[in-house]
């Protein structure tokens, strides 16, 4: 129905690479960048690795240093029209933390990332079509392979996946509310990142370690005939990548840890399978897939956004976040 000519074309799974600017966290004004995309070919990405060298990795498309809101916005957008179609859409930002993960999906107040976007248009979109459209959004929190509902944090409300009797999935108590205007929708997150914070001491920590869900359902029906049409966009700002060492991280810390990389290497395996057309798909090994099954795979689509820093400081893990890319695209 709409722009999904081009997505269908490229496949449905995408992968592209941004590289955040320096900030001051990063130190050093002067050090070198180690992260170069390619000035005529904008899948390029080079990595001046550790031995000094140049690696090169091929992506869909990369963003740089100076790429913009608007920019990524603009190679998004057709996914997330094709939720008014009835696709099931999935938008990941991947990446060690500091990368720029949630500057991209949520950005700053002045200067709002692909989330705050993708409702806009979805309102712009759905306002004078001839079928009418409900949608609404749902906020949740996977922590140590637990889900927890960000619009309803009461701890004696335990989230689980099921399998509904017509088939897909679903988490039965999650609560979602009806929302029709970008106002509405800033209310909603204000109230997930407000009982986010709330359950943790120490919030960037807290945030790095778990994986942010908003997923949001559009319901379109056809007042003449009757039809109607369900699609899901769900934009998930992923636990940081990076690895720990074995003498930083003890107990509570450390099976934290193991469970990021666990459900972020499952996530991969999912994709890598999916891309490969295996016949097993490994959906069940973490939370985060299963409960996004009914989103990865079949007709869906997906787009990885792999989150970079540029400085040599982090080139370990971009480099490991490349690999990443890589084995997924
Ligand atoms: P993550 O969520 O991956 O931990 P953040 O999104 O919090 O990383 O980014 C880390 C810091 O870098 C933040 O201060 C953020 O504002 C800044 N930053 C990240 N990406 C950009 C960008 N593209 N432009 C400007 N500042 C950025
Ligand atoms: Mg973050």
């Amino acid at each position: 129905k709409y722009h999904n000519e081009l997505v269908q074309l490229r496949g449905n799974i995408r992968v592209f690479c941004r590289v955040r600017p320096r900030i001051r966290e990063d130190g050093d004004e002067e050090g070198d960048l180690v992260v170069t995309p390619d000035i005529d070919d904008d899948s390029l990405l080079k990595v001046n690795n550790t031995k000094g060298r140049d690696q090169q990795y091929d992506l869909d498309k990369v963003f740089g240093l100076s790429s913009t809101q608007a920019q990524i916005f603009e190679e998004v957008s057709s996914l997330v029209r094709s939720a008014i179609d009835g696709y099931n859409v999935c938008i990941f930002a991947y990446g060690q933390t500091g990368s720029g993960k949630t500057y991209t999906m949520e950005g700053v107040s002045d200067d709002p990332g692909i989330n705050q976007r993708a409702l806009q248009l979805l309102f712009e979109e759905t306002s004078d079509a001839s079928w009418t459209y409900d949608i609404s959004a749902g906020v949740m929190e996977i922590y140590n392979e637990s889900i927890r509902d960000l619009l309803n944090p009461d701890p004696a409300n335990k989230l689980e996946v099921k399998m509904k009797s017509e088939g897909g999935f679903h988490v039965p108590g999650l609560m979602t509310l009806s929302v029709s205007s970008l106002h509405e929708v800033n209310q909603v997150f204000e109230t997930g990142r407000r009982n986010r914070a709330t359950a943790s001491t120490n919030m960037n920590e807290h945030s790095s370690r778990s994986h942010c869900l908003l997923c949001v359902t559009v319901r379109g029906t056809n007042p003449t005939t009757g039809s109607t049409s369900v699609g899901r966009l769900n934009l998930v700002d992923l636990a940081g990548s990076e690895r720990l060492s074995k003498s930083q991280a003890g107990g509570a810390r450390l099976k934290e840890a193991q469970n990021i990389n666990r459900s972020l290497a499952c996530l991969g395996d999912v994709i890598h399978a999916l891309r490969n057309k295996n016949s097993h798909v490994p959906y069940r090994n973490s939370k985060l897939t299963y409960l996004l099954q009914d989103s990865l795979g079949g007709d869906s689509k997906t787009l990885m956004i792999v989150q970079v820093s540029p400085v040599e400081k982090n080139v370990c893990e971009t480099l490991c976040s490349l690999a990443f890319a890589q084995r997924v695209r």
